[in-house]
This record gives structure tokens, C-alpha cells and sequence, in this order.
């Protein structure tokens, strides 16, 4: 069987299986067993399939019909242009989250300056943050080892010497003494009965990453309460969140003494991200 007869077949059968984007993820798969790019699959599709791949290929298309995400299945996903690994043990970077790295890059424009990423996960965010500012220290925290493990190992992939990660749980693991230009996160925040957690990829996505208190706005009350001893004055915090709290994060924002307070839409054109700068008067 030719290479496109496979990719079709495959990608009518995660059709069925309720898959929005069954083409792509066929490519992708079918890509990443034959350790190949899409360009070279859309000129060499007429070239048989070896049979141990597969059979390979085969065995991911049966996981992804269970609905495991792709990004698992092939341990890597793309978020502003690097190449990061993937693992369950953290969320897989979302386009979505692409608005806090534009917001982050707005706001941290000199050429140096310190930030920090409260729950960095792969390190997505961090890393974008650290490719776009080679003069700035960035630094992740994470409160699972496998997350700063897998945070570390993306950085030195990348070869972004400037980002460093560390076990923490929040602040936790910070002297109080370090102050951040910038800092940022992308924390829990849906509510548990949220039917959104029982459908696609985050059904497969750690819990600890998604569910939040208080109707999902817990983590970010308790960041909020807690960022401004670690800001340099005049510094910013800015957290994404759900498409439904950003009047609630703008609230805390401002009873927290936090001023320029702001949201951003992300490419769905939801408010997904808000930002406030501390400047106490
Ligand atoms: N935006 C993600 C989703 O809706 C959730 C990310 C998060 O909770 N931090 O799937």
C-alpha cells in the first residue's frame, strides 16, 4: 500500500472517530514513525509503506481512535516555532497560549530584565519568552519533578542557556528577596464540573494542570494575592485564563493594588489573558 493510501484510510477511520482534525493528525503520525517531514510525505506519497512501520503507524492511529492525544503519541509539539517534548506528566502547549507569550514580549521589550513562569510544564512558555530575549534570565517553577525534568531537557535541546527551571509549588521554593520584572502563567483554571474536561485531548491531560477551586479561578486568586512581593516595582503580572473570568481577574487585579490592568484576546477571539502592573503608590 502506497504511503497516501495509508494516510487517507487512516484519516477517514479518526474521521468516524469523531476527530476534528483527522487529516493532519494521520500526517503527523504516519511523519512521525517514518522520521520524515510533511514536505517530503506530499512528494513521496507513492512510495510503498515498509511493513514494520506499518504496523507501527497502525498501533498510533488505534491509540488516537481512543482519542490519546497526538502530541503523547508522538512526544512533541511545536508552540512558536520550537520544537518541544511532550509528556503526560504536563499539559501540551496550546496555541491559545501564544497570547501570553505576545503579552509578555510587549511588556519585557528593554534588552534585559528577569521572568518568571509560575507552572512552566514542558516550558512552552519560558522557553518562547527566553528564544525571543537571549539577554533575559528566565526562570520556570513547576511542583511536579517530572515537569522541570522535561522543562530542563527542552531548554537544553533548544540550547536556551538563559531559562532554568525548578521544583517549586508556586513561590514556594523562591527567596524572598528575588524580585522579577516580568512574571507570568498559564495555571489551572477550569471548574471540575466544566463538561469541556470530558471531551478531545484533555481527557488525557493531568487534572492538577486544568481543575481549579472556586469555578477554576482559585490558583489564579492565590497567584494574584501573592506575585506583588516578587515584582520589581513597576513590573507586570500577567496570567492567562478561561474566556469567562477575565472580569473577575481584572477585579483582583485592581483590589490587589494592581494598575494598567488589561486583557488580551487570543486567536479565538476570546479574553484569555490579563495583565496589571504593580506600582504601588
Ligand atoms: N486552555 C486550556 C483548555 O481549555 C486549559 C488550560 C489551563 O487550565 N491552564 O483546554
Amino acid at each position: 500500500m502506497t504511503l497516501d493510501t495509508l494516510v487517507m484510510q487512516a484519516a477517514k477511520r479518526l474521521r468516524q472517530a469523531g476527530s476534528s482534525s483527522p487529516r493532519l493528525d494521520a500526517d503527523v503520525l504516519l511523519c512521525h514513525v517514518l522520521g520524515r517531514e510533511r514536505a517530503w510525505l506530499y512528494t513521496w506519497g507513492d512510495k510503498p509503506c515498509p511493513t514494520w512501520q506499518h504496523a507501527r503507524f497502525d498501533a498510533l492511529i488505534a491509540a488516537r481512535v481512543q482519542g490519546m492525544p497526538v502530541a503523547y503519541l508522538t512526544g512533541e509539539r511545536e508552540f512558536w516555532g520550537l520544537r518541544l517534548a511532550t509528556s503526560p506528566e504536563t499539559l501540551i502547549p496550546r496555541p491559545d497560549t501564544e497570547t501570553l507569550v505576545e503579552a509578555a514580549l510587549a511588556q519585557g521589550s528593554q534588552p534585559g530584565g528577569r521572568l518568571l513562569d509560575l507552572g512552566s510544564g514542558t516550558g512552552a512558555i519560558a522557553l518562547a519568552f527566553a528564544s525571543e530575549r537571549p539577554g533575559w534570565q528566565v526562570e520556570g517553577v513547576d511542583i511536579r519533578e517530572q515537569a522541570v525534568a522535561l522543562a530542563r531537557h527542552n531548554a537544553q535541546r533548544l540550547a536556551l542557556a538563559n531559562a532554568t527551571f525548578q521544583l517549586s509549588d508556586w513561590f514556594a521554593a523562591l527567596d524572598d528577596a528575588t524580585r522579577f520584572d516580568v512574571i507570568l502563567s498559564n495555571p489551572p483554571y477550569i471548574a471540575a464540573d466544566d463538561p469541556h474536561l470530558m471531551q478531545g485531548d484533555v481527557r488525557f491531560e493531568p487534572a492538577s494542570a486544568l481543575v481549579a477551586e472556586q469555578s477554576g479561578l482559585a490558583d489564579l486568586y492565590h497567584l494574584i494575592a501573592s506575585a506583588s512581593t516578587y515584582l520589581e516595582i513597576g513590573g507586570w503580572l500577567l496570567l492567562e485564563h478561561g474566556y469567562t473570568q477575565a472580569l473577575a481577574v481584572q477585579q483582583a487585579l485592581r483590589e490587589a493594588g494592581y494598575v494598567e490592568v488589561q486583557s488580551r484576546r487570543d486567536l479565538g477571539g476570546h479574553e484569555r489573558v490579563t495583565l496589571g502592573r504593580w506600582l504601588p503608590t
